[in-house]
């Protein structure tokens, strides 16, 4: 049997949680709303037949409009007092032997992977819940603040979509005892149809709830810095505030670490505020024979009370010689201690530039570097 595809995106919801004083799925997350990123994934996954959109008399000219922007076809319902109602409502337009995926708007980093896994495991299984184990222990209270007993084994947490045949969803809808609420479809199957089947779902689809879970989509900053110096003899190498063996070093008015200037640029261009040369002109004495990880101190604190937190580095060190990859781990070490992260949020690269150019004739050292930066 050939069965038709609907989602059913739920956006009704008002958000309150979020506390934008207006439906969360149309906060900007730079240049682009949730409601559009969630459409616009599920838009994309060929399989699906039909889209329904849950959503209040409010909302519904502007999801419209955002529909059009991105070229997504999709009808629309309006939603009821509860999300029960309103997926009931969509649900209506549905025929029996229909897949119909319900999918919450609000987790808008879904994948078309996952879309797709959970249609299999409908036209297989004629269920399929998007669920990751849960790495929390899960606390059962007695309703006053005390627990009763926890528990983490065979405990998941309950993503969307969550797929079913239509006809089955229906039936369980109207078993349905008045007053009687359910966070879920799959909850509600399970009560009066059968239980559902698991589908492997993603910490990345993530239900944007709070207004820190915006905070984390939106402020994302990405800053660059580059940094050249060239040898000299009788000078030591610094590279990362490690001191490596070499006949030379590099030349410069501080220690000359070029890779810790690269880092200190890419946070200072990320937070537009200036570069190094600016902060600690190579003018001034101060500065003279300074080990360039008392500035890039300077630096963090500079950036951090600017409001940025940074989240992590990455560079890549061009040097013909000497060898770099037996120190890059002690680096690493050291610069994720100096910049407050930990060591995963530090990567390095080396490369040679096969003998081409200043890097490649061995007359310097040159780093490009890369970080990101949250804004708080
Ligand atoms: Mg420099």
């Amino acid at each position: 049997m050939i069965r038709k595809i609907t989602a059913i995106i739920t956006c009704a919801g008002s958000g309150t949680r979020a506390g934008f004083g207006y439906n969360k799925l149309l906060k900007d997350l730079g240049g682009i709303t949730p409601f559009e990123k969630c459409v616009g994934v599920f838009s994309r996954v060929k399989k699906i037949d039909r889209i329904i959109i849950t959503c209040s008399k409010n909302d519904l000219e502007i999801f419209k409009q955002k529909c059009d922007g991105i070229g997504a076809k999709a009808d629309f319902v309006l939603g009821g007092q509860t999300r029960t109602e309103s997926v009931g409502n969509a649900l209506n337009l549905t025929d029996d032997n229909d897949v119909v995926l319900i999918h919450d708007g609000a987790r808008c980093f879904i994948t078309e992977e996952i879309i797709e896994n959970c249609i299999s495991s409908v036209l297989e299984f004629g269920t399929g819940i998007v669920a990751i184990p849960s790495t929390d222990t899960i606390a059962e209270t007695d309703g006053f603040g005390k627990i009763v007993k926890t528990e983490r084994k065979n405990k998941y947490s309950v993503q969307t979509p969550q797929g079913f045949i239509a006809g089955n969803l229906k039936k369980a809808y109207s078993m349905i005892k008045e007053g009687e609420e359910f966070t879920d479809e799959s909850g509600l199957y399970a009560k009066y149809i059968g239980f559902p089947k698991i589908v492997e779902g993603s910490p990345i689809n993530k239900k944007l709830t709070t207004p820190e879970d915006f905070t984390i989509a939106e402020n994302v900053y990405v800053g660059t810095g580059f940094d050249l110096h060239v040898f000299e003899v009788g000078r030591k190498l610094i590279l990362g505030g490690i001191e490596i063996p070499h006949d030379k070093g590099l030349l410069g008015h501080s220690d000359a670490d070029v890779l810790t200037h690269g880092i200190m640029d890419a946070m200072l261009s990320a937070s537009c505020l200036g570069d190094i040369g600016r902060h600690f002109p190579d003018t001034d004495p101060k500065y003279k024979g300074i080990s360039s990880m008392k500035l890039l101190e300077e630096v963090v604190k500079l950036v951090n009370k600017s409001g940025y937190k940074l989240k992590n580095v990455s560079s890549v060190i061009m040097a013909q010689k000497p060898k770099l990859a037996k120190f890059v781990d002690t680096i690493r070490d050291n610069l994720a201690l100096a910049l407050g992260v930990e060591k995963h949020c530090v990567g390095i690269t080396c490369t040679t530039l096969e003998g081409i150019g200043t890097v490649g004739r061995e007359e310097g050292i040159a780093v490009q570097s890369y970080c990101t930066l949250i804004k708080e």
